[in-house]
């Protein structure tokens, strides 16, 4: 494996030869868990505050480490991002995640299809690899580009603000849309909000956890749920935990909720009981 890199060498002179090669072990590992099939996806509900309806998922991948036991991303997603292993690793999530989706769709929810939302990393913008890549996704699992949903972050789209508006130009083109993740967090300039083809924002958690408490962020979230609406947006609030919670927001008029409230993220075989369930009423 190719070691080399500034990186590398500052993690080496900060942490250490121990935790070096302990990285190093790390790094090798994940970049053979996609052949060694390690990666899962988990799925999250989005529910509608109007009817309580699931009607998107978004997909979260773990990694089940032979030794570390189930991994979040928080714990290897950054690594990735580095080697470059977050472009596989990507595109393994969003396959395996539409192919999951399209069969729901094509069975338990065929009446009223689910959209699926995935975590686009900074690194899979680079270049011009993300848009060939969904167009083969689309192709391949067969799922309805109206129902797929891309994630991006603020600090995404500042970083070549043209280079990125060609590509959720592109992604558009296919039938994609495009949600900004974490909104307030960032700093991004409200320009970018009608220069770039965004059709949900997602209000950080860090907002929702404060609102019952809090004015500043009760306000916070008004205005954003008002801008999001005047800009003919969708307005998730993320990080929903309590009843009190959800009914402050569906006062405030937001559309969909996601959250802990509603259910953590879970693996394939229990959304799909989820949607049964559902089904019967
Ligand atoms: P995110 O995109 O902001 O995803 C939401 C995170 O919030 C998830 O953490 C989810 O489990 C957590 N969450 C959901 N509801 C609640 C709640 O009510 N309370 C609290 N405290 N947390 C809640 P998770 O799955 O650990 O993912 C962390 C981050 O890793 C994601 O944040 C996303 O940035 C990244 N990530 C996950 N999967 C992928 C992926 O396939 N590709 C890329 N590039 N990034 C990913
Ligand atoms: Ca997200
Ligand atoms: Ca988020
Ligand atoms: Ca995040």
């Amino acid at each position: 494996a190719k070691v080399a890199g500034r990186a590398r060498y500052e993690v080496g002179d900060t942490i250490g030869n121990a935790a070096a090669l302990e990285l190093l072990k790390f790094e090798q590992g994940l970049r053979r868990a996609i052949d060694n099939n390690q990666f899962d996806v988990y799925y999250q509900p989005i529910i509608s505050l109007g009817d309580g309806r699931i009607v998107r998922l978004e997909a979260l991948v773990r990694w089940h480490h032979p030794q570390l036991g189930l991994l979040s991303p928080a714990s290897f997603i950054p690594v990735a991002e580095e080697t470059g292993l977050i472009l596989p690793i990507g595109e393994w999530v969003m396959h395996e995640a539409a192919r999951q989706v399209q069969e729901w769709n094509a069975t338990l929810t065929a009446d009223d299809p689910l959209s699926l939302c995935v975590n686009i990393s900074a690194r899979q913008f680079e270049k011009h690899r993300l848009v060939p890549g969904v167009r083969r996704i689309l192709e391949q699992t067969g799922l309805d580009p109206a129902c797929l949903e891309l994630e991006l972050t603020e600090s995404l789209t500042m970083q070549d603000a043209v280079l990125a508006s060609e590509i959720l130009r592109d992604l558009t083109q296919l039938g994609a849309s495009i949600s900004l993740d974490d909104f307030g967090t960032g700093y991004s300039s409200l320009s970018y909000l009608h220069r770039f083809p965004i059709s949900t924002l997602k209000i950080d958690r860090s907002f929702i956890g404060a609102i019952e408490h809090r004015k500043e962020s009760r306000d916070i979230v008004q205005t954003i749920i008002t801008l999001g609406h005047n800009l003919g947006m969708t307005v998730v609030a993320e990080g929903v935990e309590t009843e009190a919670q959800m009914h402050l927001l569906r006062s405030l008029q937001c559309d969909l909720a996601q959250g802990y409230l509603f259910s953590r993220p879970v693996e394939a075989h229990r959304v799909a009981a989820m949607l049964k369930e559902r089904r019967q009423g």
